[in-house]
């Protein structure tokens, strides 16, 4: 079995060898066991059980919780020459139809679908009667009631171990915490699989936590590290959304806003524009999430301070999913956690569930304070050691300073018990710093033995003290939602002399403030020119296919093309990423932007040439790919790059009716997104049989006229 999966590896997806455990994973579901696979976010879970659904005969069954999520599988396999589908309540009957035709044909190799549409009886019963590969429930956490992506729907997956007894089933999710996964077994009836537990660490994750300063000027100075990359940076807000999406886009930057109070057609607008179009910039609440498929997420910018460790594991996790290093980058000041706090003391719920999420605060203010390695504890946190420091974050990389802050400290806590526990931070550096105002005035503090005992440090410096005594609960925030501090038991041997204080030291110039980012960029600056000059090709051939770029190739694969310069298909072939069917479809056209003028992809040009002499000559396209002894399709595809570049017109290209033609047209511009719709889409939109590279060519011609 291993070695027809590593062949399948090679010749369809074009990897050379299995990671971590896939191998494992593979074997076990291909012998016909159930799996549970727990795995980072690009760990590689979507070959897990796409290759041993090849390697079985029958139907693979895919269970996925968003129709977004599926398209973009569906489009992935079917560059690698998979035959996929997804059924959804989007399609037309008819199309509905054609799918279920293929299935019973036995066509077709993998099926996506909801979990409300797969326990539809009609559903249940059909795929009983067609011999199953295996059933696999991807994001199968969304069973678990505890986490936030809960779908009830989930919950009656279990139900499959009896209706397809002897089928192997698989369920793969990234979230892995202890309760999650011994909901997942026993809901979905996998108390008997073998269990894959890989571990949380995304090593290509850069991680840098800065003290805020002036956090768009920060912002701004880390996204220079990253320009043409895109990203996402999150805010707490919907308004700080829209405000900060507006001024990076005043500074020149292509951002665009993303939250729940946006009418849902900009929404999936912006999300569309952000998968399909290269190097935008998300700015977005937590609304924008799960879903996010896109591999080349090059960073993620927090300008606000997540909620929980969980939550900006999972935040910062979705960049980097091709396994190309990236960023994960924030700026978290006081100001973060006493808004934090109010939302908290303003939020419904119990005196037991606030104490839970002041707990949750609490471990992410610390992993912002901390002075070693951010891996390590992150890590820590989810139950995994890592014995080493890690050379990959900010601390590592940068030592930090610390100073003795415990007599600081100490002045700032009897400030606060002499106040009488009940006062901000802007008014007990106010009275540490002697200043005479009203608020001082009014409550007398002038007269506090503190008052202007803490001339030795600035306003900035005190804040920065404050933020850490909070940070290590030798003071607590109120939870009146006023952000009033007050002393916390644990501080009394600091304030009795009995303990000493290290702080760090906040550094605030903008050059040392973090705008350096991983030290290994993804391009070096020599392959700049030829690395966009791939990303350019590769969109367009994306636009001409109607899918995300990163559909045609991963950005890792590019990376690769660059490291090894292919000049012949052969070399090509070489290339992560480049399977067989991605070979001889987009070899040719990526070696022509490498400038290897290799003899095979002469050999494509002299052809294209060809087919479109034969057509301008008169021939329909099927009479050229006879003559050429070529397949119809290529030969359609060349026609459509011919419509593209100006040398062919539709009519010559294509032999069909006015009348069918408009309606074709029709089906294109009546989608309301400001792209037009892939060929695929329109052919399952369509009920009339028609070639799809007739499709292609109309579609060219179409976006030709719009463009130009
Ligand atoms: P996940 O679903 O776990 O987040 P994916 O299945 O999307 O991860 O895989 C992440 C990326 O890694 C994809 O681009 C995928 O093609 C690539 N990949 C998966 N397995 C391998 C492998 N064995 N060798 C090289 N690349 C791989
Ligand atoms: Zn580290």
């Amino acid at each position: 079995m291993r070695e027809q999966a590593l062949q399948q590896l090679r010749d369809v997806f074009g990897y050379g060898e299995f990671r971590g455990q896939q191998a494992d994973i593979i074997d076990q579901v291909a012998c016909g066991g159930d799996a549970l696979v727990l795995m980072p976010t690009g760990g590689g879970k979507s070959l897990c059980y796409q290759v041993p659904g090849l390697l079985r005969q029958g139907l693979t069954v895919v269970v996925s919780p968003l129709i977004a999520l599926m398209d973009d599988q569906v489009a992935t396999l079917n560059e690698l020459g998979l035959r996929a589908a997804a059924l959804n309540s989007t399609l037309s009957e008819d199309a509905q139809r054609e799918i279920a035709r293929q299935m019973r044909a036995g066509e077709l190799e993998f099926l996506y679908l909801a979990p409300e549409r797969l326990l539809k009886p009609r559903t249940i019963a059909f795929l009983q009667s067609l011999q199953i590969a295996l059933i696999a429930i991807d994001e199968a956490h969304c069973v678990s009631q505890w986490g936030h992506d809960f779908r009830p729907e989930y919950l009656q997956l279990g139900q499959l171990a009896e209706q397809f007894p002897g089928v192997p089933r698989m369920a793969l999710t990234a979230t892995a915490d202890e309760r999650t996964r011994a909901e997942m077994a026993q809901r979905l009836k996998l108390e008997q699989a073998a269990c894959f537990i890989s571990g949380f660490d995304r090593p290509n994750i850069f991680y840098r936590i800065v003290p805020k300063d002036k956090p768009r000027q920060q912002l701004q100075a880390f996204l220079r590290e990253h320009r043409g990359n895109a990203g996402i940076v999150y805010c707490l807000s919907r308004r700080k959304v829209e405000d900060t999406a507006a001024w990076l886009c005043d500074q020149g930057w292509p951002a665009l806003p993303y939250h729940a109070g946006l009418p849902a057609e900009l929404r999936a607008n912006h999300q569309k524009r952000f998968l399909n179009e290269e190097g935008l910039i998300m700015v977005a609440t937590i609304a924008f999430g799960m879903g996010i498929d896109k591999s080349n997420v090059r960073f993620v910018a927090h300008l606000d301070l997540p909620k929980s460790v969980e939550a900006y594991y999972q935040e910062t996790g979705r960049a980097g999913r091709d396994g190309l290093p990236a960023d994960a980058w924030m700026a978290y000041g006081l100001q973060d956690v006493l808004m934090l706090n109010q939302i908290m003391a303003g939020s419904e719920g119990d005196e037991r569930h606030k104490r839970i999420e002041r707990h949750k605060l609490d471990a992410m203010l610390a992993l912002c304070e901390l002075t070693s390695c951010r891996r390590q504890t992150l890590l820590g946190y989810f139950g995994e050691t890592l014995p080493e420091p890690c050379g990959n974050c900010d601390n590592c990389l940068e030592p930090v300073d610390t100073w003795d802050g415990s007599e600081a400290a100490r002045m700032a806590l009897s400030t606060i018990y002499r106040s009488g526990q009940r006062y901000g931070v802007g008014h007990l550096i106010d009275i540490l710093l002697g200043r005479d105002n009203e608020k001082v005035r009014n409550a007398g503090h002038q007269h506090l033995s503190t008052w202007g005992i803490g001339k030795g440090l600035g306003e900035n410096e005190w804040r920065s003290v404050f933020r850490q005594l909070i940070a290590r609960a030798l003071v607590e925030i109120d939870l009146d939602g006023y952000g009033s501090l007050r002393l916390a038991e644990s501080c009394r041997a600091l304030l009795r002399g009995e303990e000493s204080l290290q702080l760090r030291r906040d550094v605030s110039k903008p050059s040392s403030s973090g705008t350096r980012s991983s030290n290994k960029p993804v391009i070096a600056e020599a392959d700049r020119e030829l690395w966009e000059a791939l990303r350019a090709r590769r969109k367009q051939l994306a636009d001409a296919h109607g899918v995300p770029p990163y559909v045609i190739f991963p950005d890792s694969t590019l990376v690769d093309m660059l490291r090894q310069r292919p000049t012949t298909l052969q070399d090509m072939s070489l290339v992560s990423g480049v399977g067989s069917h991605k070979l001889e479809r987009y070899g040719a056209d990526f070696l022509q932007v490498l400038g290897g003028e290799g003899a095979q992809a002469d050999n494509e040009t002299r052809d294209a040439h060809e087919a479109l002499a034969l057509v301008l000559a008169g021939m329909t396209a099927e009479q050229a790919a006879a003559q050429l002894g070529q397949p119809l399709r290529k030969v359609y595809g060349q026609l459509a790059q011919g419509i593209s570049t100006g040398n062919l017109t539709l009519e010559q290209a294509i032999d069909i009716g006015p009348a069918q033609l408009e309606r074709i047209q029709d089906h294109f511009l009546n989608h309301d997104s400001d792209e037009l719709p892939g060929v695929r889409t329109v052919a399952r939109e369509l009920d009339e049989p028609i070639e799809e590279g007739v499709l292609h060519c109309i579609r060219a011609a179409l976006v030709q006229e719009i463009s130009g």
